[in-house]
């Protein structure tokens, strides 16, 4: 089997991957500020994500996985004041919604889902290491500031140079020694939460959190640490800054997953409701929705759009019935297998597009196979076992929930058949023919067997 090759934003290039330590793998992977219901711009980072995961544990890796909560934030506040609630409920409210996206999506729990506020010592002990070998400051009113200019290396993940960087032209630098520093810990604000530490009483900047977090759960080196492409700069080249500047590595593979658009740019406020996973979920199914948004490459832009959405999803229950008759010919469900051209294609980078091209053709020869068992079950195999790294295994019991439908879908559908029926006694096969389609136009496929008609997507 080839090996895998990874895309590292660092280096812009693409690289076997070799983890630090033999068959294990460290991922830190930045999670979502808790202060609205995700939208599927939030969740594709998950997916993709998900399955460079899945895949790592296919060839044998022990991944420890770690995605952040961020759980205080000025944008938590604003809604805490908005909604009339504790800014902790707002978290833990908007935390549910995003558990909730991730389980209806499949995505596998986190090893670790560490909140930032539950790390505010290890955030205090960086910034003494900091503060102590120099790097950071305090200026005495309860922030404290890296201090950009003496750093080696920065903004070398964003390929930018400091003196390059735009400064605001009403920069305070009343504290701030140079407007391009950045705060690792914000004084308290009134009415504002906030924690103390050896410099006042304030609350976490952003990029600490991570830094922090990262450094608890995957130590002073690790594997590969991802995102969305927004957070190159500042984020994570902030995280970079104060990192290294404790001593630590950090970590050895960026990756980045692009954006979902809609007309082309990022997903604009105006659409947000409707994007929102919870109102696309009434839509299509968490495994359609999961499909649509791991099937563009994780680097490659995903236009938006309901027609994409809705063609992804018929293409997603061709599937589906392939994988459906396959086991009804075979009397059981098609067991999973890893062949050789998916390794390849997810091996180059996770190019999930090659892999659905692999799983196209492999259903194309098992469907024109007739009723060839040995052909059927390679075939739907292998496409069960690209499913699965998919994480869109129609036959895994994750996805029951909808299997709750089926039964009312069964009842609907029986009715439609005995209707079928009756037209085809008294002989009105316009009407027969006309119900059989308007049940393929759903994609269901029905089947008449001894016990009478069975159906499946
Ligand atoms: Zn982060």
């Amino acid at each position: 089997m080839s090996a895998l090759n990874l895309y590292d934003t660092k280096t812009r290039s693409i690289a076997p991957f070799k983890s630090l330590k033999p068959k294990q793998v460290g991922i830190y992977l930045c999670g979502a500020t808790v202060q609205a219901p995700p939208h599927i711009g939030h969740i594709r980072s998950g997916v993709n994500f998900d399955i460079l995961r899945r895949w790592l544990i296919a060839t044998g890796y022990e991944v420890t996985f770690v995605r952040n909560v961020t759980d205080i934030d000025d944008k938590i506040l604003h809604k805490a004041v908005h909604e009339e609630i504790p800014w902790w409920a707002v978290a833990m409210k908007y935390e549910r919604a995003f558990t909730d996206a991730y389980n209806a999506l499949n995505v596998l729990p986190p090893t670790y889902e560490p909140r930032a506020t539950g790390h505010i010592t290890q955030m205090i002990n960086l910034m003494q290491i900091l503060i102590d070998n120099g790097s950071a400051y305090a200026p005495g009113n309860g922030d404290v500031y890296l201090e950009v200019r003496k750093l080696k290396e920065y903004l070398t993940l964003s390929n930018q140079k400091l003196d390059d960087l735009q400064t605001a032209e009403d920069a305070d630098l009343t504290y701030k020694k140079d407007p391009r520093d950045f705060a690792l810990w914000k004084a308290a604000k009134a009415g504002d939460p906030s924690w103390p530490t050896p410099w006042g009483d304030g609350r976490p900047g952003w990029h600490l959190e991570c830094s922090a977090m990262a450094h608890a759960y995957l130590g002073e080196a690790f594997d590969i640490h991802g995102g969305g492409l927004d957070l190159i700069f500042p984020h994570h080249e902030n995280e970079i800054a104060q990192s290294q500047a404790a001593g630590y590595k950090f970590a050895n593979t960026w990756m980045h997953n692009a954006w979902v658009t809609t007309s082309g740019e990022k997903m604009s406020k105006s659409l947000g409701n409707s994007l929102q996973v919870q109102e696309i979920l009434k839509k299509v199914r968490g495994i359609e929705l999961r499909w649509y948004l791991g099937s563009a490459h994780y680097r490659s832009m995903l236009e938006f759009s309901f027609d994409a959405l809705a063609e992804s999803a018929t293409a997603f229950r061709r599937v589906e019935a392939f994988l459906a008759r396959a086991k009804s010919v075979l009397g059981a469900e098609p067991q999973p297998v890893i062949a050789a051209e998916f390794a390849a294609a997810m091996n180059d980078d996770l190019a999930v597009p090659q892999a659905l091209a692999f799983i196209a053709e492999s259903m194309r020869i098992g469907n024109t196979s007739a009723d060839d068992k040995k052909v059927i079950a390679k075939t739907a195999g292998e496409v069960r076992g690209a499913l699965s790294i998919l994480g869109c295994d129609p036959f895994d019991p994750v996805f029951a929930a909808s299997k709750s439908n089926d039964a009312a879908m069964d009842g609907l559908i029986k009715l439609a058949l005995e209707q079928r029926e009756a037209a085809r006694l008294r002989k009105d096969f316009a009407a027969a023919d006309a119900i059989r389609d308007q049940i393929a136009s759903l994609g269901v496929i029905v089947e008449d067997t001894p016990n009478g008609p069975r159906w499946s997507y």
